[in-house]
């Protein structure tokens, strides 16, 4: 058995659970890093690592970026994150039972879907216990799928980045998938000149149709542009990268865009301003977090938009006390997590 606390991605999680059935042929971790300000929530990944302690290591940086990101959306969740590396012949068999281990966890952590997951999938997972969020949608209240909402989140925070408007302005997308699709129709739709990259063939076709410009999938961080939006997968933001940006502000939905916390500091040291990833990629969050509280659909847009005014003073912190902008956003955070563990 794997031992959490001697993973170099453990950081004080309150609670990690090994999950599974050997007999349906699947396997997972559960893990729970903070339920300081409510039930850790956190979506399920399903994907195949090299070995099992990959599996753990990413749980354990996942859920911790959970908590982080619910936090400073300033909502009453905690943060966790279900990673199943392994899954049965009999899909919906295995997830139902996953549903009735989490059921046991006693509501401590609240399920979703992430990579690899869709809606049937909780579906099934809803079979074995309630909570679980990103079912379908009833009229008038919120859920469906999260990533308009993610996508809403990161426009608004690059208009308000650009100074209120993108109108005429080139702005490079790299990975239109979900989300990075929904952003594009944004922009495309407000006047902006939009240049995207993917490397998959059937996601660039369909963005392209929006009548969009296209670069190649390894140089698309260096075209020249006002903005450059992340939004495949993570690490972008690298030693690599990051001496080639072509464009004086970084701000897109993919999670963990900076490679290390030194990636940060280079940002800055080039005069590039970068948008934390978890501040404004937290649409979707927020979608969740709405159906699972049961909360009318009309409630997320707007707690949605306010996420530019959060990334401004998040910025406006970084400027003030001399320092990289995801440090000012982790700052935040702990502040609020300490508060909430002294009431
Ligand atoms: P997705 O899988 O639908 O889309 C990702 C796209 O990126 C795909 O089209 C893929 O082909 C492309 N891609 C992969 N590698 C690439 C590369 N090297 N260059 C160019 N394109 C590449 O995922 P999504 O749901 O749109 O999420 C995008 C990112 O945003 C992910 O990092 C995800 O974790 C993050 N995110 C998503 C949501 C959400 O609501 N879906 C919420 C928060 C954060």
């Amino acid at each position: 058995m794997m031992d959490p606390k001697k993973n170099a991605a453990f950081d004080g999680h309150e609670d990690v659970v090994f999950v599974g059935d050997e007999a349906l042929g699947f396997a997972g971790i559960v893990a729970i890093h903070s339920t300081a300000i409510g039930p850790a929530a956190g979506g399920c990944r399903i994907w195949t690592y090299a070995r099992p302690e990959d599996a753990l290591t990413d749980a354990l940086r996942l859920s911790r970026g959970m908590t982080y990101k619910n936090a400073m959306a300033d909502l009453p969740l905690g943060g966790g994150k279900a990673v199943l590396h392994k899954m049965g012949p009999d899909r919906a068999a295995c997830f139902e039972e996953f549903g009735r281990q989490v059921e046991a966890l006693g509501g401590r952590y609240i399920t979703a879907e992430d990579v690899g997951a869709s809606v049937a999938d909780m579906r099934a997972i809803a079979r074995g216990t309630s909570y679980v969020a990103g079912l379908p949608k009833e009229e008038g209240q919120a859920g469906g799928d999260p990533s308009p909402m993610t996508a809403l989140g990161v426009f608004v925070s690059i208009k308000s980045l650009l100074g209120g408007s993108v109108q005429g302005r080139t702005i490079t997308v790299q990975g239109v998938g979900s989300v990075g699709y929904n952003l594009c129709k944004l922009l495309a739709n407000e006047g902006a000149k939009v240049i995207i990259a993917d490397v998959n063939q059937a996601n660039l076709e369909r963005a392209k149709a929006l009548g969009l410009e296209v670069a190649t999938p390894d140089r698309i961080h260096a075209v020249k542009a006002d903005l450059f939006s992340p939004c495949a997968l993570g690490a972008g933001l690298n030693s690599r990268t990051i001496p080639e940006l072509g464009a004086p502000i970084v701000c897109g939905a993919a999670n963990n865009q900076l490679e290390t916390d030194e990636d940060g500091a280079r940002v800055v040291a080039r005069g590039i301003t970068y948008a934390p990833d978890y501040v404004v990629n937290a649409g979707g969050i927020i979608n969740v977090s709405a159906e699972y509280l049961g909360e009318p659909a009309d409630v997320v847009e707007a707690r949605v938009r306010a996420i530019a005014t959060r990334l401004g003073k998040v910025l406006e912190m970084a400027k003030a006390e001399n320092i990289p902008p995801h440090q000012a956003a982790d700052r935040i955070v702990r502040e609020r997590i300490a508060a909430a563990k002294k009431n």
